[in-house]
């Protein structure tokens, strides 16, 4: 299965990174940043293909290009059912409220669930791949989630912010590949900084680490450089897994 990768920067767009967001085997996108369509259509993917999401939590860094998608599916590619969103409740409660505000009166609740359909699960199948989702720590002002895919025979874990603790290792835990944001190198809470990174690595030394949702590189980044099992992903990269 291929990684595309829509954008690789965190919250603060660094130079040459958008808002990150990535689209799974061209029809799972990992969270929905603002510039997730046009990085689609930089990209030649039809938004039609695409079949399910996995929101990991409702900062708007990873949920903010939701309308736009929604606009698209209204008036411009018709979808013949409902997009599956894979999320927590309480993300999905945000993005109900995100839609309101965007377009008000665009997508009434009838048209609305002919083109989102939640799914609350903790597990279950999204777009044909079998999912996990797994609480992170992240803030507390937000339900915060991470997930395990099943990509192919190998298992995905994904995190769009998180720093590290139990529940981190727990969705780690045998992953074969790890897509991961790598945060500013000062300790901030709820995210991982490079030394972070470093030590999870040498620790789940047979889980291939992705970075991304980066900050502004301060210099930090390089200090990776020597371990084989990590690579600092670029926007726009492709990745088989
Ligand atoms: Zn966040
Ligand atoms: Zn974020």
């Amino acid at each position: 299965m291929e990684l595309l990768l829509l954008g690789t920067g965190n919250a603060f767009t660094p130079h040459g990174r958008l808002w990150s967001g990535a689209l799974l085997d061209g029809r799972l996108l990992l969270d929905c940043p603002a510039t997730a369509l046009a990085r689609l259509r930089e990209h030649g993917v039809d938004p039609g293909g695409i079949e399910g999401i996995v929101l990991s939590h409702a900062h708007f860094d990873h949920i903010a290009g939701l309308p736009f998608l929604l606009l698209e599916y209204r008036f411009r590619v018709p979808r013949d059912g409902p997009l599956a969103v894979a999320c927590h409740p309480g993300t999905w409660g945000a993005v109900q409220r995100l839609i309101d505000l965007a377009y008000p009166g665009t997508f009434p609740p009838d048209l609305l669930e002919g083109l989102l359909l939640h799914q609350p699960d903790l597990t279950g199948t999204v777009a044909g791949i079998g999912f996990h989702r797994m609480p992170v720590h992240h803030t507390s002002h937000l339900p915060c989630c991470g997930y395990r895919l099943s990509c192919g025979g190998k298992t995905l874990a994904y995190t769009g912010d998180t720093g590290p603790g139990p529940e981190l290792d727990a969705l780690l835990d045998g992953a074969d590949v790890a897509l991961i944001e790598v945060g500013e190198s000062r300790p901030v809470g709820g995210h991982c900084s490079p030394a972070i990174i470093r030590e999870l690595a040498g620790r789940f030394d047979s889980t291939r680490f992705l970075l991304t949702h980066v900050h502004e590189d301060d210099g930090a980044l390089g200090s990776l450089e020597d371990l084989s099992n990590v690579h600092l992903l670029s926007d726009g990269e492709r990745v088989e897994l």
